[in-house]
């Protein structure tokens, strides 16, 4: 059965910064097909659920709004539904036959076939796309046109690591890194478009590799530098990274790249060898530690960040204990974790040994008031210093603003700087998730 062509979107994401990026470029998209961005989902003729399938509650997340959406829309003329993200590439056409609502299914390597899916849903066609073209999606995507201050900017997609606990390397496929020019035009394009910070992703960004413009093959340090050569832009970021791909140059570059931020996301998940080993995370935890002190002695101030799983299958207590150990040696400035989550095909939910859901949510707490006491001392470690920080958007108050430093701390400034302005602040407080600091007089930066 047709119906009318939406005119409005809505398009939500759920989880990591490149369902974040990839929700940006359907927007992009939609617009380009003429479409206007509403300024709510209750208002919008087409929304998109752009998903993460990392973990179960995520994935069943977007089963509950579908029901949120179908329950709004009852009397009314029902908004088209589009599933897009991780979890239409894992459960593609299970979706409407558990969904029937949904109108569109599309997987994060062939949304740039929106526009047509949109089309053929209107006219009332199956639409569903999972595929894994060669063709990359972003040679036809529009041109990018919309920027705060912070731009994310994919690089490198996929993974070949096979962690046993993983769902990315069957929903986003092999690794394939962008083309050069490709990168270096679209961030061009970002700064044009109002961009002062970027970052590089990928799910092992660290594993970018390429030719550059002369033919000389470049790691993701390559990459860097020349960003780092870009007029108008002034920060440089990039995560997520792996233990095993972080080079010597690219340690390097900490030391040397001034506009390369002193900030280093590094997941390293567990701290036991036997845990590792199960994770199927090919290093340990003696090279890990190593690393750390390595790109600490290239930039002495940078700060680490990482990622952490309680209760992987078989996990004990005395390594639940080795975890703290790590998480202690590190001295974390912000990390996420998380309790273990069976993913249905992966090879670590049919393994011996799985967690009771008490245990893990006795050791996440643990874990989490260590990392919670680390941050915070951070946090105080930089009261006192002078640092830049990158105005990002409006505080509570007026004329209040909330900026990033550096070491990506939220810092609140009075004085009404204004959005995407690179101010030199003293910083007076520090709190447990963001720090206060007073802009210094006659120090605006260009
Ligand atoms: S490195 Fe491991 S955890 Fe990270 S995306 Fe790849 S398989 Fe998943």
């Amino acid at each position: 059965m047709s119906r009318p062509t939406p005119k409005s979107f809505h398009v939500k994401s759920f989880g990591c910064q490149m369902n974040a990026y990839d929700g940006t470029r359907m927007a992009e998209l939609l617009e380009a097909e003429g479409m206007t961005v509403a300024d709510s989902a209750d208002e919008a003729e087409l929304i998109v659920l752009n998903t993460c399938h990392i973990r179960e509650k995520a994935a069943e997340k977007v089963y509950s709004d579908i029901g949120r959406i179908v329950k709004k829309a009852r009397g009314s003329q029902q908004p088209m539904i589009a599933v897009a993200g991780c979890v239409a590439q894992a459960e593609g056409a299970e979706i409407p036959r558990r969904a029937p609502a949904v109108d569109i299914v599309v997987g994060p390597q062939a949304y740039h076939n929106l526009a047509r899916l949109v089309a053929d849903a209107a006219e009332g066609r199956r639409a569903l796309d999972t595929d894994m073209p060669a063709a990359s999606k972003f040679d036809a995507l529009p041109k990018r046109r919309r920027q705060g201050p912070s731009a994310f900017l994919t690089v490198q997609e996929g993974c070949d690591k096979f962690c046993t606990y993983c769902v990315v390397p069957y929903t986003r496929g092999a690794e394939i890194s962008r083309p050069w020019a490709a990168i270096i035009d679209e961030a061009k394009a970002l700064i044009d478009a109002g961009a002062r910070e970027i970052t590089l992703l990928g799910q092992n960004v660290n594993a970018w590799t390429g030719e550059d413009d002369k033919g000389r093959l470049q790691g993701l340090d390559g990459l860097i530098r020349v960003l780092d050569g870009l007029p108008g832009l002034a920060r440089i970021r990039y995560t997520t990274s792996h233990p095993n791909d972080m080079s010597d140059s690219l340690i390097a570059a900490h030391g040397t790249v001034t506009k390369l931020m002193p900030f280093l996301h590094l997941p390293v998940q567990a701290g036991s060898d036997r845990v590792l080993k199960a994770m199927n995370r090919s290093h340990d935890v003696a090279s890990y530690l190593r690393l750390i002190e390595r790109v600490r002695a290239a930039r002495p101030d940078i700060a680490i960040s990482g990622d952490f799983i309680v209760g992987f299958p078989g996990e004990t207590e005395a390594e639940f204990e080795e975890t703290l150990a790590v998480v202690r040696a590190v001295n974390h400035a912000q990390a996420f974790s998380f309790k273990y989550s069976a993913r249905a095909g992966t090879p670590a939910a049919t393994m011996e040994g799985q967690i009771a859901a008490d245990v893990m949510d006795d050791r996440l707490q643990r874990l989490q008031a260590l990392l919670n006491e680390q941050q915070h001392g951070f946090n105080l470690a930089t009261v006192g210093t002078r640092c830049e920080v990158l105005i990002e958007r409006d505080g509570k108050r007026p004329g209040q603003r909330i900026g990033k430093s550096p070491w990506l701390q939220s810092v609140i400034v009075e004085d009404g700087p204004a959005i995407g302005e690179l101010v030199t602040v003293d910083i007076v407080a520090a709190g447990p998730n963001s720090m206060t600091g007073a802009i210094v007089a006659g120090q605006r930066a260009a």
